[in-house]
């Protein structure tokens, strides 16, 4: 049953990093959201990862909301082809609308832009202020470092061993699409 009315927002790479698998799985993951009915909310551009993730959801038909501060329009090559287009004067703004505008969240690998994105919404989590769920996309074990990270940083007592519990990590965009279908069908 497609369920039309959720969105899920993609945090991802402004570069297609050097292993070309996961260009894969941004397509993949991004062909599946289409597929499901739900719309795509990610940063609007036409670079990396999530160039890839958004040509591959527009591509199958599928809705996308692109959000982008003003500033970053030329260097990202933000596309205003989007069933939805938005031009924030900030970042914090786009994180904001992005965050706003999703049910879920999806980090495919991707670098420190990626990593801020990611952080937000894990603290806002474990502050309380949301309970959305938050796919850490292992394509190819990319955010084993991250994973292992946390893991130090309760086993050091700088966070509560529920932080660990905030964001899923998800070996294929296969899994993480199931993972999100049972999430919404709850
Ligand atoms: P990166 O992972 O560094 O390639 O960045 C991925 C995306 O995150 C790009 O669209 C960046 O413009 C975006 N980004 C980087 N820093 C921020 C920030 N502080 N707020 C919102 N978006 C950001």
């Amino acid at each position: 049953m497609h369920v039309t009315s959720r969105a899920v927002c993609v945090f991802c790479g402004s570069r297609n990093g050097h292993d070309p698998s996961w260009t894969g799985a941004a397509e993949a993951l991004g062909a599946g959201i289409a597929d499901a009915g739900w719309e795509l909310v990610y940063g609007a551009g036409d670079v990396g990862l999530m160039g890839a993730v958004a040509r591959a959801a527009l591509g199958r038909g599928g809705r996308a909301l692109g959000v982008i501060p003003e500033h970053l329009l030329a260097r990202e090559a933000g596309r205003r082809d989007l069933t939805r287009f938005v031009v924030t004067q900030t970042m914090h703004e786009r994180k904001k609308v992005m965050f706003m505008n999703a049910d879920a969240i999806v980090a495919l690998p991707g670098g420190p832009g990626t990593l801020d994105e990611l952080f937000e919404v894990m603290t806002w989590r474990q502050l309380g202020l949301h309970d959305k769920p938050i796919l850490l996309l292992n394509a190819g074990g990319y955010w084993d470092g991250l994973v292992a990270l946390i893991d130090h940083m309760i086993a050091q007592g700088f966070a509560e061993q529920s932080f660990r519990a905030f964001m899923e990590p998800v070996p294929t965009p296969a899994a993480a699409l199931e993972r999100l279908q049972a999430h919404f069908a709850a």
